[in-house]
């Protein structure tokens, strides 16, 4: 009878802890660097996770090996047979470098489909390249005793998109809308409605692309920033070219207080000569709601 009662206490303290404890759709922050070769900071990805199944936005350098760590801390979606599907902000190549990695390694990993990406005009023609650059490779992989792979990597599903919704399952529907990137005729920002949250990805953006339009109160707005401090001390050419592709933090203060996201996370940061809480502290004089500053791996 004691024994009974022991096991109903349990069972009923298991099921208490379990609904609470995680929900459906988590961000994951697989990479949050820029062009420059911060160590600690991979090329800039960043994965939506919802139950078992990941959406990629974005492959900077090193985005396979990310997933890969993400997977051993326990997110079994970012396993790499499970890279199945990538969103692609702009062109620019810190957040491109990782393409043919996406294309090869999972396959090499045994990746039961094809790889399928969804991205600005220009997207297909470099897929296409790539591809071509590992002639030599997927010859000696497909006939040269490796073991038979589940299908052709040459064959990568590429959709170049025009904002509106761009893709759609039983889990999310994700919106692409225009951003404002300097000189690039296309940049997508990225809207992921799951079953639990909104949540908005910039991509990389000036200060004037609306994207309190796009989150609206939104769950979790992921943000690219510079920092002024850091700013105030680059070279003239280069702040003019800064403040024409990306935004600063009191601009993103102000676009948040707009905006109203439940967290604001920071990624892409250019800090330069400032540091992580001088960004924090000029995001805040400008925005009184959560904000953080992440890091590679950080989940939201
Ligand atoms: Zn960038
Ligand atoms: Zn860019």
């Amino acid at each position: 009878m004691r024994r009974i009662a022991f096991v109903a206490v349990a069972t009923l303290l298991a099921l208490d802890a379990r609904p609470l404890a995680q929900p459906r759709s988590r961000v994951v922050m697989l990479g949050t660097g820029t062009p420059n070769a911060d160590p600690d900071r991979y090329g800039p990805s960043v994965a939506v996770v919802v139950d078992n199944a990941s959406y990629l936005v974005d492959f900077g350098v090193g985005v396979v090996r990310r997933a890969a760590a993400a997977e051993r801390a326990g997110i079994k979606a970012l396993a790499a047979p499970n890279l199945t599907l990538a969103f692609a902000t702009h062109l620019h190549s810190d957040h491109t470098l990782g393409l043919a990695d996406l294309i090869l390694t999972p396959w090499i990993l045994e990746r039961a489909t094809p790889l399928t990406l969804y991205g600005p005009r220009g997207l297909r023609a470099m897929t296409n390249h790539l591809v071509d650059a590992y002639a030599d490779d997927l010859r000696i992989r497909t006939r040269g005793g490796e073991p038979k792979h589940q299908h052709d990597p040459r064959l990568v599903h590429v959709h170049e998109i025009t904002p509106g919704v761009v893709y759609r399952d039983e889990r999310v529907t994700v919106t692409a809308f225009a951003v404002k990137h300097g000189a690039w005729e296309q940049a997508f920002g990225y809207r992921f409605q799951t079953p639990d949250r909104t949540i908005v990805i910039s991509g990389d953006t000036g200060p004037d692309s609306h994207l309190e339009d796009q989150c609206q109160r939104c769950d979790v707005l992921v943000h690219e920033v510079y920092s002024e401090a850091g700013f105030s001390k680059r070279p003239p050419e280069w702040q003019a070219y800064h403040s024409r592709y990306h935004t600063s933090s009191r601009q993103l203060g102000a676009i948040a207080a707009r905006a109203k996201p439940g967290l604001l996370v920071l990624y892409h940061q250019l800090i330069w000569s400032s540091t992580e809480d001088e960004l924090l502290k000029e995001v805040r004089s400008a925005y009184d709601g959560k904000v953080v500053s992440a890091h590679d791996l950080d989940v939201y």
